[in-house]
Order: C-alpha cells, then structure tokens, then sequence
C-alpha cells in the first residue's frame, strides 16, 4: 500500500443537475489539497431532469469523473450500493451531492485515518438546517432503534463517512437486498473516529425525502435490525390472557354472589374493540416482515447499470 492510497468519492444523484458541477468544483478543491489520487463516481439513480447530460459534459473537463447510470431509479441506498460496489480506491467516502456534507471534512477523515481508524464518521452537531418535524423525527427513529435492536446507529450520523478497503469488504458480504446502509455500516463494526460538523442548508434543488418516504426508510431500518416487533406479541397475548382470567373469575365470583345481571354491553364493545386492533396490529407487524422476507426472497439484484460512461 502506498503513503497515499485512491480515494474513491461515491456519489449517488436523483434529479440535481442544479448542484453538480458547484459539487464537483467545491470537492475538486479537497480532493487537489489531499494529494491522494482519486476518482469522483456519480451514479445516476434515474434522474428524470438533466443530471446525466450535465454529467456526462462534465466528464470532458475532468477527467477523474466515472459516470454510472443505473437503469432506473433504485433509491439513494441502491445507487450507493452500486457505487461502493464499482470502486476502485483503497478508501472510500460516500457522499450527498447537495453539499450537505462539507467536502473539506475529508481532510479531517484522511488525518483520522492516518491515525489507524478504518472507519471515520460525520456527526452533525449542528441540523438547524433540517426542520424540527425532520429533527424530532430523527431523534425518535434512532432512540426508538437503538434500544430495540442489537447494533446500534450512532445520533447524528449519516452516510458521509471514510472507510477503508477492508471495511467495503465486510460490507459487501451482507448479501441483503434491503440495504440500509446507515445501518450496514454500524453492523460491520471496526474502529471508528468520530469528525463533527454542522449540517449547511441543500445548495440547491430539493430534498426527495418526504415524510411519508422517511417513514417507510425508518420501518426498513428497523425490520432490518430487529425482530422485537414480531416477539413483543408473544407478551403483549400473555398480558391480555392473564387479564382476561382474572377479569372472568371476577365475573363468575360476581354471578355466583348477586345473580345474572344483564347489562354489559358497553364492556363487551370495548373488550371486541380493543382485542380486534390489538389483533390487527400484531397481523400488520407480521405483514411487515413476511412482505420484506418475500421482497428478500426474490433474491432480484440491488440494482441494473445501463452503462458506465
Ligand atoms: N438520492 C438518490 N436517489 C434517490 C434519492 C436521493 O441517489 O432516490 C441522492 C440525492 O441525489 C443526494 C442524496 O441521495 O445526493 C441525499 O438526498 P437528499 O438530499 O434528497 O436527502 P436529505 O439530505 O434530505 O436526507
Ligand atoms: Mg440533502
């Protein structure tokens, strides 16, 4: 290995032709300052504005640009996949095009990885730049995960991040086709430093995760980790049957004492109504895991490169 091993820089792209050539510009400065050789990999995720021609021009003024266009778009964590699976460096940094992630924290990584980590992440101190409602949500997500499942996603920490050789290796050994790769990354494990930044506003265009997109992201991150969900019922049924013992003792105890007493609907509606949703919810959580198990099942690949240009 040489003092100053390839730097591959994994760039996935849905509809930004506004940001990239400003990306390319801003992270060309870095990667200059750096002095590791490099190669800036955008994978164009079927973006249906003008990403790929304004790319692909691109490419003729800087000739350290791979372009990648997959053949439809996968999402963010399939076009990553892709782009961690065509890289060629012995380190590796996938990062947003939007600039939402400081290239010059690359420098910082490269020190840390100099001083023995395989593995330097990104923290947001600072996401003032994100809504509450994100924020909030976020907060909850990661709260939420970590204490149900066994490998645990670092606060704050997104997919910016350096890592080496041998960790893409460990990586591409999980052949899961839900790959979310925030919680990917934290599974492979290996020593890890920590770089803080503050998060800056999207430079330009817009963000494409809406909430209802977040809200699926957070349910794949946490079926893909964790299989609470599915064991908390065995408890959930074990509380509700204890209940309804003593409840019913209760109630012969009380016919035998005062009589048949008649009354009773408003208790029945309630019991009916509240064992149908607790049932409900219980099928639902299983439909979550049978419908991934089945997606996963399929074994169909994570995504399809209509070409490398
Ligand atoms: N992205 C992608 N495929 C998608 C959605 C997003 O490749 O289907 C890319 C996008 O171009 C950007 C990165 O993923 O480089 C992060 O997306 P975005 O800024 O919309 O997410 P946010 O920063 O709001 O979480
Ligand atoms: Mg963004």
């Amino acid at each position: 290995m040489t003092n100053n091993p390839l730097l591959s820089i994994i760039v996935p792209c849905y509809n930004e032709q506004e940001v990239v050539e400003h990306f390319l510009v801003e992270i060309t400065k870095v990667l200059i300052t750096s002095e590791h050789p490099y190669e800036i990999i955008f994978i164009n995720d079927g973006s249906r504005d003008n990403t790929f021609n304004t790319i692909l021009s691109l490419k003729e003024k800087y000739e350290h640009i791979r372009l990648i266009n997959l053949s439809r778009n996968f999402g963010k964590e399939a076009a990553m996949t892709a782009g961690l699976n065509e890289a060629k460096g012995e380190l590796i940094v996938p990062i947003d095009v939007d600039l939402q992630d400081p290239p010059e924290l690359i420098l910082e990584f490269l020190k840390e990885w100099r001083n023995g980590y395989d593995v330097v992440v990104a923290k947001r101190v600072d996401r003032t730049s994100d809504s509450v409602a994100k924020r909030f949500s976020a907060n909850l997500f990661y709260r939420f995960h970590n204490k149900i499942s066994n490998v645990e996603i670092p606060n704050n920490v997104g997919d910016y991040r350096l890592i080496t050789r041998k960790v893409l290796n460990a990586i591409q050994q999980l052949p899961e086709n839900q790959r979310f790769m925030k919680g990917i990354f934290a599974w492979v494990g290996f020593k890890s430093a920590v770089v803080e930044y503050k998060r800056e506003e999207r430079h330009a265009g817009e963000s494409s995760f809406n909430g209802w997109k977040l809200w699926n992201f957070a349910l794949d991150g946490i079926t893909s980790f964790s299989t609470v969900p599915l064991r908390v019922w065995l408890y959930v049924g074990i509380l509700i049957s204890a209940t309804a013992v003593f409840f019913g003792m209760w109630i012969i105890l009380k016919t035998l004492l005062f009589g048949v007493d008649t009354p009773g609907y408003a208790s029945t509606l309630v019991i009916t109504l509240f064992l149908g949703g607790i049932q409900l919810m219980g099928i639902g959580i299983l439909g979550e895991y049978i419908g991934r198990l089945y997606m996963e099942s399929k074994n169909r690949p994570v995504y399809i490169i209509e070409n490398e240009y």
